[in-house]
Formats: structure tokens, C-alpha cells, sequence
């Protein structure tokens, strides 16, 4: 059985095989976690980015992480919540179906994932964290090479919904 957990820290100093970057469509950098990738994996992740052309809403990329502890960073882009008006629960799916299978592809064993699109994208974190949960949970089943799925939370109000969505779920280590 996969292990999947929640913790409150800093994405970038995750010791995994794979860390997601909530990214934007230009994959050229940003603010929030996506800001802090970049500043600590160094400027050869924007090098390495900005051969990339972008990335759509809900597809992911990957890259080196340079001098991140972590090998690889899955760049995806998640959607900008306009209500639920506009297929984002679709594209918020996509992007972790996505960054699974590269995660996959690429042999990673154990992945972390911020919370994706519930920052300045102002998705609310309860849907995304449910969204979030239920489909790595189902995913993970055809990937049985990944054995660890970590979503760090940034704040410990965040954490606390994403225990709560694991625990309802009963999925756990
Ligand atoms: P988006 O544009 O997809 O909403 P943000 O980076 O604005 O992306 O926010 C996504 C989530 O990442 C938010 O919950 C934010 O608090 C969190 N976050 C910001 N910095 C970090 C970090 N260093 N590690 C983990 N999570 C972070």
C-alpha cells in the first residue's frame, strides 16, 4: 500500500524524488511556491525552463532540480478559480493525473506536491484539497512503483484540511 500524508513545510526542502511546482503558463517563474523553486534550485532551473514553451493549464513538465534535494520538479499549471464556471475542477484533476505519470516515467518512488492553484490562483482549499486527495488516491493505483505521495502544506490552517480529507478518505501511512 502507497503511503499518502500531509505535512505543514517548505516544499523546497523536501528530501523526495520529485517535488510539483504550482506553475504558471509561461513556466518562466513566479511568486508563491513557484517563486521559491526557482530560488533555490538556482538559475539553471529557469535555464532549463525556458526551453520548454510553456506549459497549458492542467499539463505538466518536468525538469532537473538542480540544487534542490529533490531530482526532478513537475512543473503544472493549475487553473485560476473563476467560480467553478469554468471546467477548474477538470483542470486541477488533470494536473495531478499529469505530474503522476511523469512522476512515473521518470522511476520516482516518492513525490511531494504543494497545494496546487489555492494560493494566488484562490481556488478554495477544501474542494482542492478533496480533488487533490481522491485523485492520487485512485491514480496511485495503477503506479505502484510510487510508494510515497506528500502534500506539504504551507500554513497549518491548510494542513488541517488536508488531514481532515486524508482521515475522511482513510488513507494514511
Ligand atoms: P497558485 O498560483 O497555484 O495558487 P501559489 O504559489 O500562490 O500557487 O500557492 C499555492 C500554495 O503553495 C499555497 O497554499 C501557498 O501557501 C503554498 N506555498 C507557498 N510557498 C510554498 C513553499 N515554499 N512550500 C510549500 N507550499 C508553498
Amino acid at each position: 500500500m502507497p503511503c499518502i500524508e500531509a505535512i505543514q513545510g517548505d516544499i523546497t526542502n523536501q528530501e523526495v524524488d520529485a517535488i510539483v511546482n504550482a506553475a504558471n503558463t509561461t513556466l518562466l517563474g513566479g511568486g508563491g511556491v513557484d517563486g521559491a523553486i526557482h530560488r533555490k534550485a538556482g538559475s539553471e532551473l529557469l535555464a532549463e525552463c525556458s526551453t520548454l514553451g510553456g506549459c497549458p493549464t492542467g499539463q505538466a513538465k518536468v525538469t532537473r532540480g538542480y540544487n534542490l534535494p529533490a531530482k526532478y520538479v513537475i512543473h503544472t499549471v493549475g487553473p485560476v478559480w473563476h467560480g467553478g464556471t469554468k471546467n477548474e475542477e477538470s483542470r486541477l484533476r488533470e494536473c495531478y493525473e499529469n505530474s503522476l505519470r511523469l512522476a512515473d516515467e521518470k522511476g520516482v518512488k516518492a513525490i511531494a506536491f504543494p497545494s496546487i492553484s489555492t494560493g494566488v490562483y484562490r481556488f478554495p482549499i477544501e474542494k482542492a484539497s478533496r480533488i487533490a486527495v481522491g485523485t492520487v488516491r485512485e491514480r496511485l493505483k495503477q503506479y505502484p512503483q510510487i510508494e510515497k505521495v506528500v502534500f506539504v502544506c504551507f500554513s497549518e490552517a491548510d494542513l488541517g484540511i488536508y488531514r481532515k480529507v486524508l482521515e475522511e478518505s482513510r488513507v494514511n501511512c
